[in-house]
């Protein structure tokens, strides 16, 4: 607990305490050999990462971004072409599609878990459909395994899997079911860097390959560019700190998962509602998100008195100015209803009991 009392959202001082000297002698490392872009420790990492994630091929880049956008370009997605996303994530997904030239179509979410409405996904798919972003928000994966079964031939599923690094739904890894996946490192992910970082997972070889030669100014060798691309790659630095996230992640998650049950018993008792896991998810906890009345009243009441609470995310996509064109307010309505009443609580690996204690404290008396 910082000196004043104040309980952040997420904790990233306390993360760094626990890999500064693992960090501190892999940057010695790459400061000496000076390869700072690629090089050994980038794919050191992704080796690792694609074995954590069981999939075949991991290729960095330089945000989740870009991770996602190159893999719906390596999966051959542009101009004239639909992709299928939910309403309620963060604007990334349906930048990404944007940027690949391809048009977002949003859906709904489910209420309760506010992972994408399969029924509604298959519902929206059109003769242009060419994929679905499903998004593992929160950390609890969405239902993949069906989509994959029941989308038609020639719809692709490109996981959003940003914020469920080691979900699971089922046994299957979040990013390893569909066709390929991007994922983000930003800083306050459950693995992040210390500055921006991504990658895209795939099991396939040719897809894998098709994303680094994008990501690498279409360049297969020096000099000689075959398609036009743009400069996303993973820096060694950043690659040094993932590695040594890495091997704690699985104990962070589970130290999350924790914390997160002990929110679900000291709220029990108060009128809120707390976050609904589907039967066969394990989800990573990302985010703790509960829904309230007058949220807006209560978030400023916890921040009054130094809990850091947040809101993931305030405003659906189409109700955005830069997306408007996507929809009106009142078609997605439980992504819609969601977006006033969400309140996302502190959490991280190292959150203490006491400091839980005092977040539903607060909340107790805003209510
Ligand atoms: C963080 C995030 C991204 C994008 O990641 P950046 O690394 O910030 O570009 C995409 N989708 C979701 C759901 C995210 O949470």
């Amino acid at each position: 607990m910082s000196p004043t009392g104040s309980i952040p959202l997420v904790d990233l001082g306390a993360q760094h305490a626990e890999v500064a000297a693992e960090v501190a002698e892999g940057w010695a490392k790459v400061l000496a050999r000076t390869a700072f872009v690629g090089g050994p420790a980038v794919a050191a990492f992704e080796a690792e990462y694609a074995e954590y994630a069981g999939v075949e091929h991991v290729v960095g880049v330089a945000n989740g971004t870009d991770a996602l956008e190159l893999a719906l370009r390596a999966l051959g997605i542009g101009p004239g072409d639909e992709c299928l996303l939910p309403a309620n994530t963060f604007i990334a997904t349906a930048e990404a599609v944007a940027r690949a030239g391809a048009e977002v179509v949003l859906v709904d979410c489910e209420p309760g878990t506010a992972l994408i409405d399969v029924d509604a996904t298959l519902a929206a798919v059109t003769d242009r459909t060419r994929a679905v972003l499903p998004v593992h928000l929160y950390g609890q994966v969405a239902d993949v395994a069906r989509l994959k079964a029941e989308l038609p031939a020639g719809v692709a599923i490109c996981e959003d899997a940003a914020q469920s690094q080691g979900a699971r739904r089922d046994g299957l890894q979040a990013g390893a079911v569909g066709d390929i996946a991007g994922t983000s490192f930003y800083p306050g992910k459950n693995l992040g860097a210390y500055g921006d970082a991504g990658a895209v997972l795939t099991d396939s070889a040719e897809l894998a390959e098709r994303v680094r030669l994008i990501g690498a100014h279409g360049s297969p060798r020096k000099y000689e560019h075959t398609v036009v691309g743009v400069n996303s790659r993973l820096d060694a630095l950043q690659a040094v700190v993932l590695s040594a996230k890495l091997r704690r992640l699985d104990a962070w998650n589970a130290l999350r998962r924790e914390a997160a049950a002990r929110y679900d018993a000291l709220l029990a008792d108060l009128p809120v509602t707390r976050p609904t896991v589907t039967p066969g998810n394990e989800p990573v906890w990302h985010l703790y998100v509960i829904e309230v009345d007058r949220r807006d009243e209560v978030l400023a009441h916890l921040t009054a008195n130094g809990v850091g609470a947040g809101i993931h995310y305030p405003t659906p996509v189409h109700l955005t100015e830069a997306f408007a064109t996507l929809g009106k307010r009142g078609e997605f309505p439980v992504a819609e209803a969601m977006a006033d009443r969400i309140l996302s609580l502190p959490l991280y690996p190292q959150i203490t009991e006491e400091q839980q204690q005092r977040v539903v404290e607060v909340l107790r008396a805003a209510l």
